[in-house]
């Protein structure tokens, strides 16, 4: 992004991928972004447009099976978002956008191809995993306890070229071991909510990775409370 421009903030597929709040991650980066004086413009791209290759920060969020192999093979077809990351764009995915950007995952009882931008393979648990998640996210992002809500049949394996997000406290994640994964910009997570509504710590990373500016701290009482209700829950239960 240059210093004249504005940060292009992507939401792909908002027609086949979006439950649990996914939307509010757009909100959020948006907001953030405007709290620190970057100029920003926000494209909502369906599935059927093209992917434009010149977004600073795509989002990709959560659905059911089969509109989430329709949205991979959309993607893979249209090239757009590969373009995309070989310019060093930053991608933040949620559950079913997290599981197609890997080698591979099951929709409907069925293997499909992904997009092959996360070294990882999703498959079908023996339960679907739901509820309250929460995890110690890698000390090499810097950022505090992860909180979220999944909901999902699958589990994924992370193959030796990425990173997990976080290692699971709480809930199920990748394998109720890790939860998520990352990547050079590229970061997915199980964690609906949603997620940058309950992990501002994210999105502010995804800004930085985006400008390469550092985020000044703001006003996080109200995101702070959130995180604290949900945390306190989590440990009850
Ligand atoms: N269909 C995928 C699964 O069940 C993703 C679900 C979701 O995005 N919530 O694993």
């Amino acid at each position: 992004m240059s210093t004249e421009s504005r940060l292009r903030l992507i939401w792909l597929y908002p027609d086949l991928l979006s439950t649990y709040g996914d939307r509010g991650n757009l909100l959020i980066l948006a907001r953030r972004a405007d709290l620190r004086g970057l100029p920003v413009e926000c494209a909502e791209v369906r599935a059927d447009q093209a992917v434009p290759a010149d977004g600073d920060v795509y989002l990709i969020g959560g659905g059911e099976d089969g509109p989430q192999a329709l949205a991979a093979q959309r993607l893979i077809a249209d090239g757009g978002l590969r373009r995309a990351v070989d310019r060093g764009a930053t991608i933040f995915s949620v559950c079913a956008g997290y599981q197609l950007l890997g080698n591979s995952f099951y929709a409907k009882g069925a293997k499909c191809a992904g997009l092959g931008l996360l070294d990882l393979d999703s498959d079908r648990g023996e339960t679907r995993a739901v509820g309250e998640l929460a995890g110690e996210v890698d000390p090499a992002l810097g950022l505090p306890t992860l909180t979220g809500f999944e909901n999902h049949g699958g589990r994924t394996h992370l193959g030796p070229g990425v990173r997990p997000l976080a290692r699971v406290t709480a809930g199920i994640g990748n394998d109720g071991r890790s939860e998520g994964a990352w990547h050079g910009r590229i970061l997915g997570t199980y964690s609906h909510g949603p997620a940058l509504a309950r992990n501002p710590g994210i999105a502010d990373l995804l800004l930085r990775w985006a400008t390469g500016m550092t985020m000044e701290p703001i006003d996080d009482r109200w995101p702070t409370r959130l995180r604290d209700e949900r945390l306190a829950a989590v440990l009850k239960s």
